[in-house]
């Protein structure tokens, strides 16, 4: 009987290599609160992303991070001319459920944007009908690390003034035209969760072109202090801690490796799966991919449905993910506030999409049997 596979492993170092990494601080007892290990993560993760120690800060998840750098922008306090609050934010509902519930715990408003068939990202040409008097940010998303045309996002966001965060937790890594994703927008957060290419445990980062931003967005991630007897802002705890961050230098000496293997798993399941009526590949790539996903849909003239293929391979006890079903509008807690139908792509595609294995250590037997039963299946 073969093993079962998980759509995700998560990747750890050696246990000698991370043991050699926490040592010291049975010595210091320096443990968080922004000691030597996360200022060393900073500091080797913006030389990793092309960026400088100052464009970037670390959170104690990806979420947290979204949720840090709304409130360092302000967004929402602002008002129109006609005295309503500039609440508004466009973003996309074919995401990871954090990326609404940040906008919505910080007090603003979604407006969906639908998503392009191709791959999956905003579809740019639908935000400008969507901007009102009251819009205050675009907040889209690197799904699956396919880079969105932050061109255009970025030549419609100048023209109305409006902030852009780019939710990039799926793109550590990714570039574009050899320009690390990091670049993007007013802002962008990373996820550094156990289950993306690079990992602290639990971890995320924000990273930002407004050097200024640092300081505020330090203060508001250690509950507003700017000194012992002053706190400036209503911030909230979202440090990240000293063995997470000794996790992350250690995972990030191996993480091209890992991009690496993931490529060769990419490479194999394109070679087996092409060609297969109905069944669509991992999109467009004019970018340089970090292969953190491999996500395939099955069209209506496929032999099965999604449903029925992610059945089939969980009954050989492989686990797929119907990575995103539902779209983030549809989910209970958003009952009746937003119309579903209004972005019918994401909706179809929610219904056609799901993600297979893909991690440095899946075997490339484990994905021929993989592709295997899709084949079979499917042919
Ligand atoms: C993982 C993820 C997040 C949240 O990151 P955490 O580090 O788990 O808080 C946000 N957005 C997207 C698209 C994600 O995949």
């Amino acid at each position: 009987m073969s093993e079962k596979i998980f759509v995700t492993k998560a990747t750890m170092p050696d246990m000698e290599e991370y043991f050699e990494e926490v040592k010291e601080l049975w010595d210091t007892h320096w443990i968080t609160n922004m000691g030597p290990k996360h200022d060393a993560l900073e500091k080797e993760l913006s030389e990793y992303l092309g960026i400088e120690k100052d464009n970037i800060a670390l959170f104690v998840n990806g979420h947290q991070a979204l949720e840090c750098i709304i409130e360092a922008f302000e967004l929402g306090t602002e008002k129109n001319d006609k005295g309503e609050l500039k609440d508004e934010v466009i973003t996309t509902p074919f995401t990871f459920v954090s990326t609404t519930n940040a906008i919505v715990r910080k007090g603003l408003k979604p407006v969906f944007c639908d998503i392009k068939e191709d791959d999956y990202t905003i579809d740019e040409t639908k935000i400008e009908s969507l901007i009102t008097d009251r819009t205050c940010a675009i907040i889209p998303v690197h799904v699956y690390g396919n880079v969105c045309n932050v061109e255009e996002i970025d030549r419609i966001a100048k023209k109305y003034n409006l902030k852009v965060i780019y939710d990039a937790a799926h793109a550590f890594g990714v570039k574009k035209d050899g320009d690390s994703c990091a670049h993007f927008g007013d802002a962008s957060i990373y996820s550094f969760h156990a289950t993306k290419v690079f990992n602290t445990i639990e971890g995320g980062a924000v990273v930002f072109n407004d050097k200024d931003l640092k300081r505020t967005l330090n203060n508001w991630k250690n509950f507003g202090i700017t000194d012992p007897e002053h706190v400036e802002y209503i911030g909230g705890n979202a440090k990240m801690n000293e063995f997470a961050a000794a996790m992350g230098i250690c995972n990030l000496r191996h993480v091209n490796d890992g991009i690496e293997k993931r490529k060769e798993i990419h490479d194999k399941y394109i070679e087996r799966l092409s060609g297969i009526e109905g069944l669509i590949l991992s999109g467009v790539e004019n970018f340089e991919s970090n292969y953190a996903y491999f996500p395939i849909r099955l069209e209506e003239k496929a032999k099965l449905s999604r449903d029925e293929l992610f059945g089939e391979l969980e009954n050989n006890e492989i686990y797929a993910r119907k990575y995103f079903y539902p779209i983030t509008s549809q989910y209970d807690c958003y009952r009746g506030m937003f119309d579903p139908t209004l972005t019918p792509i994401a909706l179809k595609m929610a219904e056609q999409i799901m993600t297979l294995p893909i991690y440095p250590d899946l075997k490339l037997e484990d994905v021929d049997r993989i592709c295997d039963i899709i084949c079979s299946k499917l042919k």
